[in-house]
């Protein structure tokens, strides 16, 4: 059968998958839900998942050998306060970022596949848990109990080697630029976690201010450091310091003994994040000690540049001609935004592509689909078209591999993420 036709035929039971999935929005390693109406979809049309990993994750694959094109599909949701879908059960939970519509475009292109059949090589689709970086506490207890190593699911799928068979990987992801079509090519940075907690001392706030040490006043000096640093970061770079306070204080009536923010430091140069990350624990063991406190840092490193793979993006760019005019396609576009695929471009060609449907931007309340067409059935169509081409091309294929080159050994990529 012909995918594309089988794609078309079906994209309202697509797009009914696409809402039922918006609907059911959990974060990192929670998506159970939503493993649940994926497995049930995938029965329903006679297909077995083949392995499952890291609480909620598992794959599926058609045929066999190579190419093997790895395909994810990202499960989890962000805390979006106030959209209408927000899990009220679970820090507001929804699909800001719009990952349920790549699972719903992914399944409906792998199903296609199926019906159509593979000739040659093999096509594995991964449901990929936990991307946003986000609920680190319940990570935090998951690490302690021995069932993932790291925050970010692909993380912990990268270094147990779930990947090591694949060649090049396809992603894709809901993009905020109305303007465009498709983005191509478009990069993404990469950040390091930072917890700082400000320690003071506790003293009547009214009757001996004078006998304490506040620690909101060694985080307000720090703030404001930071601040003044900012004139030192590099536009090219795409410096970003950003956080929030997780704990301002213990009680008004009392000096705050304990301060405690929690930040990222982002780039698109892993130099200047090394910089920028030592300028703001100077900036904050500086500013602690100015005012007669302490500080103490928790460093964790978030996720890596991206790099995006030419000779796959050039079989993607071709594709995207069939939905939209070269102008609808923004191309080579850089977002500081980061993600867990960034660590994975460092070991195989990768790609990520843009695609529109979408109204507010990324991460807010106002995010809603109000292009399914776009959205769901271009999306897999694209991806379909992509895979069939990349399948039936050994020369294609030969040049993604032969002039791929990793960017790190593996032994320097485990020294670097475990703080060594
Ligand atoms: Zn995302």
């Amino acid at each position: 059968m012909d995918a594309i036709k089988y794609l078309k035929d079906h994209k309202l039971e697509t797009y009914a998958l696409g809402k039922k999935l918006f609907e059911t929005p959990e974060l990192g390693y929670k998506e159970f839900e939503t493993k649940k109406i994926i497995v049930d979809y995938f029965k329903k049309h006679n297909l077995e998942i083949e392995q499952e990993f890291f609480e909620t994750g598992f794959s599926i694959s058609l045929g066999k050998g190579h190419p093997h094109i790895g395909l994810i599909a990202e499960l989890d949701a962000i805390p979006t306060l106030g959209h209408p879908c927000a899990n009220k059960n679970d820090k507001n939970a929804a699909h800001s970022c719009g990952h349920s519509t790549q699972c719903a475009s992914l399944i409906s292109a792998f199903i296609a596949l199926s019906k159509q059949g593979i000739k040659k090589g093999k096509v594995t689709l991964f449901f990929t848990p936990s991307e946003e970086y986000t609920d680190l506490e319940y990570r935090d207890k998951l690490i302690k109990q021995g069932k993932i190593k790291y925050y970010g699911g692909k993380i912990n799928m990268l270094t147990s080697g779930l990947f090591d068979d694949v060649d090049m990987f396809i992603h894709l992801h809901m993009m905020s630029e109305a303007n465009y079509h498709f983005s191509v090519a478009g990069t993404l940075g990469g950040f390091v976690y930072k917890e700082i907690t400000f320690n003071g001392h506790a003293a009547h706030a009214a009757v001996c201010p004078d006998k304490g040490i506040n620690a909101l006043n060694e985080f307000v000096l720090f703030d404001n450091a930071v601040n003044m640093l900012r004139e030192t970061f590099v536009d090219k770079d795409l410096v970003r310091v950003h956080g929030i306070i997780k704990e301002g204080g213990q009680t008004v009536n009392s000096i705050p003994e304990k301060v405690v923010y929690e930040c990222y430091v982002r780039s698109m140069d892993t130099d200047a994040l090394i910089d920028v990350a030592k300028k703001v624990d100077n900036a904050a063991k500086c500013c602690a000690k100015a005012i007669g406190g302490t500080c103490k840092i928790k460093t964790k490193p978030g996720y890596l540049p991206f790099i995006q793979d030419k000779n796959v993006n050039s079989v993607i760019y071709r594709n995207m001609l069939k939905y939209c005019k070269p102008e609808d396609i923004i191309s080579g576009n850089g977002t500081i935004a980061a993600s867990d695929n960034g660590d994975m471009s460092i070991f195989k060609p990768c790609i990520e592509f843009g695609y529109g449907g979408f109204v507010g931007n990324a991460h807010s309340k106002d995010v809603q689909i109000v292009d399914e067409e776009r959205v769901y059935l271009e999306t897999a169509m694209l991806v379909v078209d992509s895979i069939n081409d990349l399948l039936s091309d050994a020369k294609i294929c030969k040049k993604i591999k032969d002039e791929f080159k990793p960017r790190m050994k593996m032994k320097d990529y485990l020294n670097y993420i475990n703080n060594k």
